[in-house]
């Protein structure tokens, strides 16, 4: 009887959906088939892939069960199903071709690091891409950055002028190989090859050469400027405080951290302290910049990331990178090649002109990038991955809508840290980081994300939401292009709203809920500079429940720049402007200013209140970048053990800091030099303050979902013990995790605003 029943046929239908194309899926299941004697066929669809299988009701069950445990390393199977079939009996197990006018749908992979088997086979003398710097497979390499059109396939990419070998071509058709449909698949014979270019982009070396002189050069202490996958890096010897310095020069960058490139996960534990987590990220095919624990070391300049208790250290993502880590067999640093206010150079000709007088040698290649995507930043918060930068490895795979949209929504997103978004169907896909729209430049790359978008999805859109803020760039390209070219009504959301909202998405949640939205800057429904919220969020409305006492500050949103017009402003309003005493002109005008009322918008913001504390504990007087002060006081903090808090009042949803600022002055003047408060300890207890304060204002209300978002979360100290408060106080605390706490979410969050509206 058993041997019959094992005897027993039967054909079956699986729709598996998901990010399954493009990742090596339809040979995986290929091989499992022909493994377990099962006829039938694969096919990729709209939403992922479609099998039917037939053969014995035990082997099916067997392949059931691998095709999940044992995916490829890439795919994400999101949905699985299968279906009971009457036989048909087919011959054999066949891979059959793209329903093209279905795949327009299916998701656009981003790019993935070099997987662990074409490093081997590059680092192989006897492969034939041995040193090949453009190897890759269906497990990694190029996708977003080189797609065209969909569906993606070769013709559709910038590999399309590139006419494979006949080695590289019987690879892609085999269905067995690693490189079956791998479209970017090259090799040195027929794929693209690197250039080293001198300032006037004379050719210096080509190919191999080309790599070995470019890493002699950075071994001397010059610039190099080496196009990647997604764009231009920067690239300079770590341990030389002469490189390293003029670079800060060239690209006028005094103190931001510059991120730094080391050889394998080794290294970096030489410079590094990290957790388990932060190694497996570190290491992910995502491969992005992780914020890590400096260790000292005499290896690396001071000048890399001066002040800061933290690297910002990635491995290489690409075979070119990777190569170049074996000739130099230093850390470098690994920066955007762009100037100030730029986005990211993607094209060799525009990079020799926008970065000259930045590199002195430029490694260039002839694969065309289309589309540009910088390196992910990644911080760990609370034990969980925090994405702050979101482009490369992490772009644009989308984000799930928890129900389907009827109507096509373009977000156009806010004017720092700029990325757009769209929502199709039951998918919200957000652009990688464009940057901040200061420059012509930076608005071109804006214009590009939104056609790419649109064109890769093939949508017009119904609706086109954008930032209240009437001078954000992105809210006027909304107004004078986008609305022209795709259609729909623009519709303004306020910012910290769609901050609450990007925090709703990434946590797969529904309202209500309590936002605890702080930032530096917002444009405010009252038209006042909006930063420290607190906001009802209900199913289509939002409500401002609670906020900051509001302050004046000196020239409005140019004021990020300058922690003094924070701390002027604050001390303005708490009336103890005179106990500081004027010394410059320039403090001096600034109070003229103030009691003048001249171009001194009141605000709530918190980012502003970090700048004012950072300056009158003397921790900082200077942005040379966004947060810089911020988290400088932050840093400063973390060196105290402080359990202290200063006073606060909450009076009608007004949370008053006059308690707070008097005793951070109390601290300060204490007649006796040696009961002097630290300016650590004050800005620990300055920490400690605002986390009491979420925790009282959230207890005065009824939701139980309390939402950290805003980029003052992306400070760790700030967010860790807010999150333990308010859980020791029975909440339920979300904060962010895909999509960035900054403004770099926003435009995720205008689309929600929008699909939250129709329901
Ligand atoms: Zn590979
Ligand atoms: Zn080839
Ligand atoms: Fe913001």
């Amino acid at each position: 009887m058993s041997k019959l029943k094992h005897k027993k046929h039967e054909r079956r239908k699986y729709t598996v959906d998901g990010a399954v194309q493009g990742v090596g899926f339809r040979p995986f299941i290929y091989r499992l088939a022909i493994e377990h004697d099962l006829n039938g066929w694969v096919q990729n669809n709209a939403s992922g892939v479609i099998i039917e299988v037939e053969g014995s009701s035990t082997n099916i069950s067997r392949f059931a069960e691998l095709l999940q445990k044992n995916s490829p390393p890439n795919a994400v199977i999101t949905s699985f199903a299968a279906e009971q079939l009457a036989l048909k009996n087919d011959s054999s197990f066949t891979i059959v071709d793209s329903d093209t006018d279905a795949e327009i749908s299916a998701s656009i992979l981003p790019d993935l690091a070099t997987c662990p088997d074409c490093l081997v086979e590059m680092n192989n003398p006897a492969n034939f891409r041995y040193r090949y710097a453009f190897i890759n497979c269906t497990n990694c390499g190029p996708r977003f950055t080189i797609v065209i059109g969909l569906p993606y396939d070769r013709p559709q990419t910038t590999m399309a002028e590139f006419k494979m070998c006949n080695c590289c071509s019987g690879e892609y058709k085999d269905p067995l190989d690693r490189r079956f449909h791998a479209q970017p698949i090259a090799c040195a014979n027929c794929g693209p090859h690197l250039e080293l270019w001198d300032k006037a982009g004379n050719v210096i070396a080509s190919h191999d050469d080309a790599l070995t002189q470019a890493s002699e050069a950075v071994k001397a202490g010059k610039v190099l400027a080496l196009k990647g996958l997604g764009g231009f890096h920067l690239i300079a010897d770590a341990g030389n405080d002469t490189a390293v310095n003029t670079l800060r020069q060239r690209k006028h960058r005094p103190r931001k951290p510059f991120a730094l490139m080391v050889a394998n996960l080794k290294q970096a534990k030489e410079y590094c302290v990290m957790s388990g987590a932060e190694e497996k990220t570190l290491q992910s095919p995502q491969a992005p910049i992780v914020l890590l624990g400096k260790k000292q070391s005499s290896k690396i300049s001071q000048y890399v990331a001066p002040e800061n208790p933290c690297y910002g250290v990635m491995l290489p993502s690409t075979p070119l990178h990777h190569l170049l880590m074996q000739e130099v067999e230093r850390p470098i640093i690994a920066t955007s090649g762009n100037r100030a206010n730029e986005p990211i150079c993607t094209d060799e000709h525009d990079a020799l002109e926008r970065l000259s007088g930045i590199a002195d040698l430029f490694l260039v290649h002839n694969r065309p990038i289309k589309n540009c995507a910088e390196d992910s930043i990644v911080r760990f918060m609370a034990g969980q991955e925090m994405v702050l930068r979101r482009a490369r490895g992490y772009a644009p795979l989308p984000l799930m809508l928890k129900q389907q949209t009827s109507r096509t929504i373009l977000a156009v997103g806010g004017h720092l840290k700029n990325t757009v978004a769209l929502a199709v169907a039951d998918k919200l896909i957000l652009s990688p980081h464009i940057g901040d729209l200061d420059s012509p430049q930076a608005l071109t790359a804006h214009e590009n994300a939104i056609n790419t978008l649109c064109q890769l999805y093939g949508v017009e859109a119904d609706m086109v939401a954008c930032d209240k803020h009437p001078n954000y760039a992105s809210t006027r390209m909304a107004e004078t292009h986008v609305a022209k070219k795709y259609g729909g009504n623009i519709t303004p959301v306020q910012h910290h709203y769609a901050h609450a909202l990007a925090c709703l998405l990434d946590n797969e949640i529904t309202p209500p809920a309590l936002a605890v939205v702080w930032d530096g800057a917002g444009y405010g429904d009252d038209g006042t500079i909006w930063g420290g919220e607190f906001l009802r969020i209900n199913e289509k409305v939002y409500e401002r429940i609670s906020h900051f006492r509001p302050f004046p500050l000196s020239g409005g949103d140019s004021a990020a720049k300058n922690p003094s017009r924070a701390a002027f402003g604050l001390l303005y309003e708490a009336g103890l402007l005179k106990n500081t005493g004027l010394e410059t002109s320039e403090e001096k005008l600034l109070k003229q200013a103030l009691d003048k009322n001249i171009n001194c918008p009141m605000t709530s913001s918190v980012g502003r209140l970090f700048d004012a504390i950072a300056y009158i504990t003397g921790v900082a007087t200077e942005n040379s970048f966004e947060g810089e002060a911020a988290m400088a006081l932050e840093f400063a903090a973390m060196t105290s053990g402080s359990t202290e808090s200063y006073d606060f009042d909450i009076q009608d949803g007004i949370i008053n800091w006059q308690k707070m600022l008097s005793q951070i002055f109390a601290d300060q003047d204490v007649a006796d030099q040696e009961n002097k408060v630290s300016a650590a300890d004050i800005a620990r207890k300055f920490h400690n303050t605002l986390t009491d304060i979420i925790v009282a204002a959230a207890i005065g209300q009824t939701e139980k979902q309390v939402l950290l978002t805003g980029g003052c979360f992306q400070n760790k100290l700030l967010l860790e013990r807010t999150v333990e408060k308010l859980e020791a106080a029975g909440f339920d605390v979300f904060w962010h995790n895909r999509i960035p706490p900054n403004d770099g979410g926003l435009a995720s969050g205008q689309v929600m605003a929008q699909i939250m509206a129709q329901l």
